[in-house]
């Protein structure tokens, strides 16, 4: 498959009834990323990492030099940009044409700028369509989808979707410990900024009408992805097909 082009004012696909979603929203620092790999892992589906794409497209413009804050500006650099993302679990990669962004869309001035990007209509539409192409070509049977709106915008009819919370000073301190380097009270700080500035986007503090809630505060790892897995077991005893 060639990979997905990114263009403002995509209209998106449906995706094929056939591939199983699995919808995972939630904050910064509730461990959405590594328990949905693992569930994904689990159930041999494959991964997808939405907030890697508008961490991409906030490398690209970055790199344009263009100002991550100024809509019309982000919507200029996002002309060309070339995204794909591995749905691999065991071979994670992003790339912004032919560069490996992997490692450099977790840098702190690709953090800091995301909000900017994600806050554009017309982008959200690109990428919500890009998402929904990714998934209709994985060739697994099913996608672990992570994000912000994928229970309420990209994938409101998967037979599972679950809100990964967990408490603020907990998240706190699971993204202080995954970055070193940095003082603990400035990621802290980072944190509860950016995903203020993202809830003014989409609601991904409160459940959705048939939302499953999993809190994680008092989870370890593993004892948060069976709780994940709990959760779509008994959507399967609902639906056949899960
Ligand atoms: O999940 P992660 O922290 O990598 O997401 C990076 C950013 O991408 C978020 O802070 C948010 O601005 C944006 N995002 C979004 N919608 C998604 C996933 C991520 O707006 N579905």
């Amino acid at each position: 498959m060639s990979d997905p082009v990114l263009r403002p004012g995509d209209v998106a696909p449906d995706v094929p009834g056939e591939t199983v979603i699995i919808a995972i929203d939630g904050p910064a620092g509730s461990g959405k990323s590594s328990v949905s790999k693992q569930a994904a892992r689990r159930l041999g589906y494959g991964y997808l990492d939405t907030g890697a794409a508008y961490r991409a497209l906030a490398w690209h413009v970055l790199e344009h030099g263009a100002d991550t804050s100024d809509a019309s500006a982000v919507l200029d650099a996002s002309g060309d940009f070339v995204l794909s993302i591995s749905l691999d679990p065991d071979a994670y990669s992003v790339r912004v044409a032919d560069v490996d962004v992997t490692e450099a869309i977790r840098q702190p001035r690709v953090t800091d700028a995301v909000s900017g990007v994600a806050r554009v209509p017309a982008i959200r539409e690109s990428i919500n369509a890009l998402f929904r192409t990714l998934v209709a070509s994985c060739g697994r049977p099913g996608v672990v989808v992570e994000g912000r709106d994928i229970t309420t915008v990209v994938a409101p009819d998967a037979p599972v979707r679950i809100l990964l919370t967990a408490a603020p000073e907990v998240r706190a301190a699971r993204r202080s410990a995954e970055i070193t380097g940095q003082d603990a009270t400035e990621v802290a700080a980072a944190l509860h900024l950016r995903d203020a500035t993202d809830a003014k986007v989409v609601d991904f503090l409160t459940a959705a009408p048939g939302v499953a809630v999993v809190d994680s505060t008092d989870l370890d790892f593993d004892e948060t992805v069976e709780a994940v897995l709990a959760v779509a077991r008994r959507a399967e005893g609902e639906h056949d097909h899960v």
